[in-house]
């Protein structure tokens, strides 16, 4: 109730009680009189209001007179709760309108998803981007209009820490998705477009890989002569050390390639590994045996085989792996040291660690030294006979198995390299099946 109602109240409610004691007084019957004077303020009171109520509902005023007094008050008070409301409209429009504006002339598509991961709201880059219709796709699953399994494995498996790269459902286009969850369950879908860095990518990679293809011939033709050179027994004594130089850098130069060659494999693989039982025990252990036959290596060299589960996946990609793990150790740690190569199960899936006794790594580098080329150490490393791209091979390969590299290492003491498999890419070998099968009643 406004200030201005009491007045206006007060003063009828004073007037028609005045005039009914006085009417009472001089007439006699003073209660009738009052009774007529309460009475009458309430029919008034009554008519008022539904006029009041026919305003309200239908925005017609009965008319000027029945608006005066306390209603008029009231009625002044409603108009002007109306205007402020209408110009909290206009204002939340205008920031409305301005956010629209304002999202749509964004590169980035943007969707929000409620709960149920049904599409709320979309700006024009989302539409455009991931071929959405902002009018009919509203209230939709997005997983019904965003199909891709990559996406749809995103979306399901509920972790939304890293991006997702996906093809656009335009041609040769590619994108970046993630799901940023906030709110009440809600959640904010961000696409880019990548398409440009993608064919920059592919174009790094194709330009290696030939590249690398290409130097394989001359190589192979320079450590033909070279090796012929070598033998030469009329050669002067003077270029034998060089000639075996040469032959050395020349091995060097051809690791580099191979492994060049490698990983522009495992970089261009769209698609995970294939699902072929591998022998990774019986890999193991012929890698274990080429390690024990080599004559410079650590005294302690074990292996534990736990388990005889095979992995689903591609059997020179995963001896890539476990090769490069177990000559990293060989050549960083010393003859008195130790290695350990183990294989086991459980029910995260398969593991297989090698652990050393070796020089380790400073902790600040652990993360960088599945990078191309990164050494801790290049005079050293190179010293060893190393690409420097031996983990960056072992990370892309596990990768497209479902796995992960995980390191430990402590300079001085030693490292440990685990390679996780998940229960998925666990397969029992065909004899322990077929026991398994006997054994059952
Ligand atoms: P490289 O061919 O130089 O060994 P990698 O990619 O296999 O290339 O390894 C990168 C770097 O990581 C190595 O140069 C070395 O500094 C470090 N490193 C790898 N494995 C080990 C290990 N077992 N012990 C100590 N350092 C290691």
């Amino acid at each position: 109730m406004g200030p201005g109602v009491l007045p206006a109240l007060g003063w009828r409610v004073a007037l028609a009680f005045l005039a009914a004691l006085f009417l009472g007084l001089v007439l006699g019957g003073l209660a009738w009189w009052l009774f007529a004077a309460a009475l009458g303020l309430f029919l008034h009171l009554a008519y008022a209001l539904s006029g009041l109520e026919q305003w309200l509902r239908t925005g017609k005023r009965r008319s000027r007179a029945a608006a005066d007094g306390i209603l008029g008050v009231i009625y002044a008070d409603i108009v002007q709760l109306k205007q402020r409301a209408r110009r909290r409209k206009k204002r939340f429009h205008r920031l409305l309108r301005e956010v629209r504006d304002s999202t749509d002339a964004m590169h980035d598509g943007g969707v929000i998803l409620n709960a149920e991961m049904e599409i709320a709201w979309l700006n024009d880059a989302a539409s455009r981007l991931l071929g959405l219709d902002p009018g009919r796709d509203q209230g939709q699953h997005i997983t019904n209009l965003v199909r891709h399994p990559n996406f749809v494995a995103y979306i399901e498996e509920g972790e939304f820490s890293e991006k997702l790269r996906m093809p656009g459902p335009l041609r040769n286009t590619h994108l970046s998705v993630q799901l940023i969850p906030y709110g009440n369950q809600q959640k904010l879908l961000i696409a880019q477009d990548v398409t440009r860095e993608v064919r920059l990518e592919h174009m790094r990679r194709d330009f290696v890989a030939n590249v690398s293809h290409e130097l394989r011939s001359p190589l192979t033709v320079i450590a033909g002569y070279l090796e012929s050179l070598g033998d030469e027994t009329s050669l002067d004594d003077v270029w034998r050390e060089p000639v075996a130089e040469m032959q050395r850098q020349v091995a060097r130069m051809n690791s580099i390639v191979h492994d060049l060659i490698t990983l522009s494999r495992l970089e261009a693989a769209e698609h995970p590994a294939g699902q072929e039982p591998v022998d990774v025990p019986g890999m193991l252990q012929q890698l274990h045996r080429d390690a024990l036959a080599r004559r410079e290596r650590p005294a302690d060299l074990s292996l534990r085989l736990e388990t005889s589960a095979l992995v689903r996946g591609e059997e020179q990609e995963l001896h890539s792996v476990f090769s490069n793990l177990l000559n990293n150790a060989l050549r960083f740690t010393p003859a008195d040291g130790r290695i350990e190569c183990r294989w086991w199960q459980d029910e995260d899936g398969l593991h297989c660690s090698v652990t050393d006794t070796g020089i380790g790594i400073p902790e600040a580098l652990i993360p960088r030294i599945t990078e191309r080329f990164f050494r801790v150490d290049s005079g050293r490393a190179r010293e060893v006979g190393g690409t420097g791209l031996g983990l960056a091979i072992v990370k892309h390969a596990l990768l497209r198995h479902g796995g992960q590299l995980e390191i430990h290492s402590r300079p001085g003491e030693g490292s440990r390299f685990t390679c996780h498999f998940p229960p998925s890419r666990a397969v029992l070998p065909a004899s322990a099946v077929s026991q398994e099968s006997d054994e059952a009643p």
